[in-house]
């Protein structure tokens, strides 16, 4: 079969073995597969990513001078079951699958470890007991964005944020686009989509951002919605408030403590780090209101620096986030076979096989594209206009 290989950086369509499912394992024809952020920083800092894998334990990451076949976003459909499948979907159904596979009694992320190839080929093994029917007739471009879209569902979900909670998401790149539509699917009033590009902010206002910022013009935590945003305002507000909870015949502690108990209290943002170059997380602690919660999305590779005494003087919150659980991709996928989300302004560019390293470099530049996927059956090495 033919695949995408990456080595010392470089891409390549070359003839490999068809693989074989093993035990409890499904050999899938790919029909979809999305170009991540991730694979980008695969590419080039392919060694950097496997140095932090190592440090917590997981030493199959893929190395520079590996040969490994990436792709984890996929959709495909299965040709055959290996030895002591459940075999519930039959041959020819169409699948989405967690990109983990276990290999020698170990698991390996799909398409990040040359332990397991992935989905930038004909085709792929993936573990049964992770993979999904697509249901409702689910469109292969649509239901292969159910990996980023479960990273953005995750975020979403850990963020605790409330349907009345200011959202404002910083950076809209494919990530970035995909908090913005699981924000608004979740119900979140007030969402704040911002970025340098006018490119990906008009992609933004088509996720359903409600407001969208240049934050060379504007920035987007500007707006009255009640959050403190200078420690003089959080002082006379803490004054005022006991002063006038001591007018009252009950204890002013009881009072603040049950008001506390019911939610009550500064008003704060959630701000959605989708950016993940460095410094991006120190401007983001200079610029939001007190008390904001900065779920960090974004990955930035290497050391950054942050100011803890600024953070600690505003309490602000700083919560990481890391892919999905089983059950959210799960979710995911149902969700957008349902309906409740749109992804269509994410989807920008097909291509072929020979197509990819075009398109490396095209979402490099960043600007107009979001999510370029590739069909394998596709002859055209050119992304369409
Ligand atoms: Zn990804």
């Amino acid at each position: 079969m033919k695949a995408v290989v990456c080595k010392d950086a470089e891409l390549a369509v070359a003839e490999r073995p068809d693989p074989v499912p093993g035990e409890g394992q499904l050999l899938v024809d790919v029909l979809r597969c999305g170009i991540c952020g991730s694979d980008l920083h695969a590419r080039h800092q392919a060694d950097e990513l496997a140095d932090v894998a190592a440090e917590i334990g997981y030493e199959g990451g893929m190395r520079s001078d590996q040969e490994v076949v990436l792709g984890h976003e996929f959709c495909g459909e299965i040709v055959d079951h290996g030895p002591g499948c459940r075999a519930s979907s039959p041959t020819g159904t169409p699948v989405v699958a967690l990109p983990l596979v276990r290999h020698g009694g170990e698991v390996h992320p799909i398409g990040l470890s040359a332990a397991a190839p992935g989905a930038y080929a004909e085709r792929l093994v993936v573990q049964e007991a992770l993979a999904l029917p697509v249901p409702n007739g689910l469109r292969p471009d649509v239901a292969a964005l159910t990996e980023p879209l479960a990273v953005a569902w995750h975020a979403v979900r850990r963020s605790d944020v409330k349907r009345r909670t200011v959202a404002v998401v910083v950076g809209c790149g494919p990530i970035g686009l995909g908090v913005i539509l699981m924000l608004k699917a979740r119900g979140v009033r007030h969402v704040v989509a911002s970025d340098f590009s006018p490119g990906r902010r008009a992609l933004a206002e088509r996720c359903g951002a409600d407001l969208v910022v240049d934050p060379g013009v504007d920035s987007p935590y500007a707006g009255d919605h009640g959050h403190l945003t200078n420690a003089p305002d959080a002082f006379d507000l803490a004054l005022d408030t006991v002063d006038r909870l001591r007018r009252q015949p009950v204890p002013w502690w009881h009072v603040w403590r049950a008001a506390e108990a019911l939610g009550a209290g500064p008003k704060s943002p959630v701000v959605f780090e989708c950016v993940g170059v460095p410094g991006v997380i120190d401007d983001i602690i200079a610029s939001v209101p007190l008390f904001s919660r900065v779920v960090v999305v974004g990955v930035c590779m290497g050391a950054d620096q942050i100011r803890p005494a600024l953070a600690i003087n505003k309490e602000i919150e700083l919560r990481f986030v890391l892919g999905y659980t089983p059950p959210e991709f799960r979710e995911t996928l149902h969700m957008l076979a349902d309906g409740k989300v749109d992804p269509s302004p994410l989807l920008t560019g097909v291509v072929g096989l020979e197509g990819v390293e075009g398109a490396f470099g095209a979402l490099g530049e960043a600007d107009e594209h979001a999510k370029i996927l590739i069909d394998p059956k596709r002859p055209d090495a050119e992304l369409p206009a």
